[in-house]
C-alpha cells in the first residue's frame, strides 16, 4: 500500500530526522545486543513475505521500528501481501514506513523535436507491518523468518550465580524488563542474543533491578517508577553499574546495552546536580551486586546449585563464595 507520497525529499528528511533523534538520544538505531532473529552471531535482516531479505536504510528503519515497538518477528509486508497471503492485519495497526527507489531512463522530444534521453529517480513510500501484527499468515512463511540456531550455550557459572537468586526469569518477546509489580524479569531468548556475554551482562543488569525489590534491598529513589525522571535514571545507573560489578567477578566483558544508552545524557545531568552521585550510586551498585552474590555464596555453601549443574562446584560459585 503506498503512502499519500510525500514528496522526496519529505521522505529523506523525516528519515534522517528520526534516524538523527535516535542517535541525539544515544541510542544507534542499527545495534542492539539482541535481535528478533540472529544468525551466526550477527543480527539478520529484516525480511518480505517472500523471503527477500531488505537491504540498507529499510534494515535501519525496520531494526529501529522493531526495537522501538517490541516486535520479535522478521517479517515485513504490505497490507496488500498480507491479503494475498489471506492474513489479516487489525484496522488499528501501525505500520512503519520502508522506501523503495529506483533510477529509470525516460525518452522526451527536445526543443527540434529529438530524442533526449534522460536518467531521473524515484523514490517511494510504502506502509508495512510486522508479523506480529499478522493473524493468519501461511506456515511456509513462517518457516521462512524462523531464527537460524546460533551456535555456543549461556556461560555456565553465569548461569549458576544467576540461579542462585531464586529470581522468577521468563524467557520471550524482544525486550529486557523487570517487572517491580509483579516482580519478575523478562528477557529475549538466549538465542536471540548476539553472545552468550551480552546475554550473561542483560541478565546481570535485570537481576540488579530485581535486588531493589521491596522484600530485599527495597531501594528506592524519588519518582523511580516514572520513566524520564531523575529517580529512574538514577536507578538505571545504579543497575549499570551493579551489572558492571557482577560481570567483573564472573570475569564476563559487560557490554553497553544500546537500550541504555539513551540514560547517558540523564545520567551526566543527574551526577553534575551533586557530585556526590555517583558514590551514592555506587555504594547501591554494590550493594546490589553482594546481594546476588552472597546468594550465590549460600547455594555453593548448601546443595540448592542450580538444576543444569553437572559440576559438583562451578568457578561462578566458587568464586562468589568467598
Ligand atoms: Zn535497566
Amino acid at each position: 500500500m503506498t503512502n499519500a507520497s510525500p514528496s522526496r525529499s519529505e521522505l529523506y528528511k523525516t528519515i534522517t530526522d528520526r534516524i538523527v533523534a535516535a542517535l541525539d538520544a544515544g541510542v544507534r538505531p542499527w545495534l542492539r545486543p539482541w535481535s528478533p532473529s540472529p544468525t551466526e552471531g550477527s543480527l539478520q535482516r529484516p525480511m518480505r513475505a517472500n523471503g527477500t531479505p531488505y537491504t540498507g536504510i529499510n534494515v535501519v528503519l525496520l531494526w529501529s521500528e522493531a526495537a522501538a515497538k517490541g516486535y520479535a518477528s522478521r517479517l515485513w509486508m504490505t497490507r496488500k501481501q498480507a491479503q494475498s497471503l489471506h492474513a489479516r492485519i487489525a484496522d488499528s495497526a501501525q505500520g512503519a514506513t520502508v522506501v523503495f527507489g529506483r533510477r529509470f531512463t525516460r525518452s522526451t522530444s527536445g526543443p527540434k523535436g529529438e530524442l533526449v534521453e534522460a536518467s531521473a529517480g524515484f523514490l517511494k513510500a510504502f506502509t508495512v507491518y510486522n508479523g506480529d501484527l499478522i493473524d493468519g499468515l501461511p506456515e511456509r512463511c513462517l518457516r521462512l523468518a524462523e531464527p537460524a540456531r546460533p551456535a555456543g550455550q549461556p556461560i555456565h557459572r553465569a548461569e549458576c550465580l544467576f540461579a542462585a537468586a531464586g529470581a522468577d526469569i521468563r524467557h520471550g518477546g524482544s525486550r529486557a524488563f523487570y517487572a517491580p509489580d509483579l516482580d519478575f524479569i523478562q528477557l529475549p531468548p538466549f538465542d536471540a542474543f548476539r553472545s552468550a556475554e551480552s546475554y550473561a551482562a542483560t541478565k546481570a543488569h535485570e537481576l540488579a533491578h530485581w535486588t531493589g525489590h521491596r522484600a530485599r534491598l527495597d531501594r528506592r529513589f524519588h519518582d523511580c517508577k516514572r520513566f524520564g525522571s531523575d529517580g529512574y535514571a538514577f536507578e538505571e545507573l545504579v543497575a549499570e553499574l551493579s551489572a558492571a560489578f557482577v560481570c567483573a567477578d564472573l570475569g564476563i566483558e559487560s557490554e553497553v546495552r544500546a537500550d541504555h544508552e539513551a540514560y547517558l545524557g540523564h545520567w551526566v545531568s543527574v551526577l553534575r546536580n551533586d557530585t556526590r552521585n555517583i558514590f551514592t550510586a555506587a555504594s547501591h551498585a554494590q550493594r546490589a551486586a553482594d546481594f546476588l552474590l552472597a546468594a550465590a555464596g549460600r547455594s555453593a555453601a548448601g546443595d540448592a546449585l542450580h538444576p543444569d549443574c553437572t559440576q559438583a562446584r562451578c568457578g561462578g560459585l566458587e568464586r562468589s563464595a568467598v
